[in-house]
């Protein structure tokens, strides 16, 4: 294998990076038409070491049609058949772990743990509806008592047909298999559109189709920046879009996908909240709020950004939070005690630098960070926490995506619940007190679609994924991705 070495220290397979045709349509590759060549970053140093060519507006509307064609075989392949590609998958990714980890820290600036664990998730999902997909057929035509006399009832899951697949950039091929698995399982066809950004890891799922023997036309993939999204969420191929990112992206494709009534899945923000109880282990509930807002450097979707602590214990949680955040040390690659690396992207860098100008400017409490790591290269920030930030403020209101906190004590849980329950998100949130119960039943509470007691976030792909009120429509992860794919078909007949 032909690689090329990083600081010293980081060796990525050219045949990863250095791509001569990064568009995969009908089974093969192709030179992209698209107009202007798309750079890929190295977050650690902002530099450029990659370039490739994006796909043109004919390109995507091609991969429609192959995913058209293909899904009329694809779709009535026995399930278990479809189950077996899904195992390849999974076992493609565990074989080229090394590279995808190094790719993913040199492209998206992750610590070497995080690398792993998006590698480990996003074969673990192929698996999973692997398994999912073995039952199908045997579930199909579940008989449905009527009540009627001579009239016998059946029902059947159906795949929706192609469907477009576009996504973010702060956990590339974990949140393609959330999915691209479920999808495959259904029996869609799909066409990808990985982010402008993190292209290059998505790249590897053309690899593997090719390497599983998909039929051709199951899975295309078009990378693009600027125009490549509105054209697949406008083509009038797709029988259902789902897409992960920001809020005003996602209103942009329910609307195309409003034009033709085709049902959209959508995977938005968050402004999750987090609350200590007043009875919680400091040290564990220290840890837990780490993890929920600097894991990733803060680019999560369910990053607990607001966090709420009980006022008798809030002087010295806040202090060891404080001291921990203090503590973590932040690096690129060549640091390998590095434990939270850069922000991924340079818009990103600059957002999360504004979101500290405004609040130095506006006069909000910094009791750690606040300010990019000074002195280096790369996208590196300071992992930050503010407190008591007004309720009306943004900092408090809309999502960051970066290490930055804001947090405020309470004096009855009562008045946490409230808190965190307002707010206009509801994607996640997490509960930390030492009585099991009772902090079961704060959870239940809250008005969001995944809640963590007692435990840092672990997303099992048996487990449901997506959020109340802003934070999307539908739900990934577990049976309920695989329906998200599915249409019923109801058959009565005279018995
Ligand atoms: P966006 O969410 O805005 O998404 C950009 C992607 O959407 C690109 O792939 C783009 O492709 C595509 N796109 C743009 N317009 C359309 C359209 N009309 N129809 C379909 N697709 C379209 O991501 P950003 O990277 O700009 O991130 C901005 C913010 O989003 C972050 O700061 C963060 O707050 C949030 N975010 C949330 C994530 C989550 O997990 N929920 C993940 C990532 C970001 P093209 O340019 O080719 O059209």
């Amino acid at each position: 294998m032909t690689t090329r070495t990083f600081a010293a220290t980081l060796d990525v397979s050219t045949a990863m990076i250095d791509r001569d045709a990064c568009v995969f349509i009908d089974g093969s590759w192709r030179k992209g038409e698209g107009a202007a060549a798309i750079s890929a970053v190295d977050p650690s140093t902002g530099e450029a070491f990659a370039q490739f060519k994006p796909a043109s507006a004919a390109q995507v509307n091609e991969a429609a049609e192959a995913a058209t064609r293909a899904f009329a075989s694809w779709g009535k392949m026995g399930s278990a058949k479809r189950a077996g590609y899904l195992r390849a998958f999974a076992e493609g990714l565990r074989a080229r772990k090394a590279e995808l980890v190094h790719l993913q820290m040199l492209n998206n600036g992750k610590p070497r743990f995080e690398a792993e664990i998006d590698v480990d998730d996003a074969a673990a999902t192929f698996d999973y509806y692997a398994g999912l997909a073995d039952q199908l057929d045997a579930d199909q035509g579940r008989p449905v008592d009527l009540g009627m006399d001579g009239l016998a009832g059946a029902t059947y899951a159906e795949p929706l047909g192609p469907v477009a697949l576009i996504v973010a950039w702060n956990f590339p091929m974990v949140t393609t298999a959330w999915k691209l698995a479920p999808a495959l399982a259904a029996g869609c066809t799909a066409v990808l559109k990985p982010s402008e950004f993190t292209t290059l890891a998505e790249l590897v799922y053309g690899d593997l189709a090719l390497e599983a023997g998909l039929p051709a036309g199951v899975l295309n993939i078009v990378p693009g920046a600027g125009d490549v999204g509105a054209a697949l969420s406008e083509n009038r191929r797709f029988r259902k879009i789902s897409f992960t990112g920001s809020n005003a992206t996602g209103a942009r494709v329910m609307t195309a996908a409003a034009a033709r009534a085709v049902p959209v899945s959508l995977e938005l923000g968050g402004k999750s909240p987090l609350i200590v109880l007043e009875d919680a282990n400091i040290a564990e509930a220290v840890d837990i709020a780490a993890a929920g807002i600097f894991f990733n450097c803060g680019q999560m979707c369910s990053a607990t950004s607001r966090l709420f602590v009980a006022d008798k214990i809030a002087d010295d949680f806040i202090a060891a939070l404080v001291e921990k955040a203090g503590r973590l040390t932040v690096g690129g690659y060549d640091n390998p005690d590095a434990e939270m690396g850069p922000l991924t992207t340079a818009p990103q860098f600059a957002k999360v630098k504004s979101v500290f100008a405004q609040a130095q400017a506006d006069g909000i409490e910094c009791l750690t960070g606040g300010k990019a790591v000074e002195g280096g290269r790369g996208y590196f920030v300071e992992p930050t926490i503010y407190r008591n930030v007004p309720q009306d403020h943004a900092i408090w209101q809309e999502e960051i995506f970066g290490p930055v906190l804001a947090l405020r004590s309470y004096a009855t849980v009562e008045e946490a619940i409230s808190l965190a329950n307002d707010t206009s998100f509801g994607l996640a949130a997490t509960v930390v007190g030492t009585d099991r119960q009772a902090a079961a039943a704060v959870a239940r509470r809250i008005e969001a679609g995944h809640i963590w007691v007692n435990t840092i976030q672990v997303i099992p792909p048996n487990t449901a994924w997506g959020g109340f009120k802003r934070s999307g429509i539908g739900r990934e992860l577990g049976p309920w991705g695989l329906s998200a794919y599915q249409g019923i078909k109801h058959i009565t007949q005279a018995a």
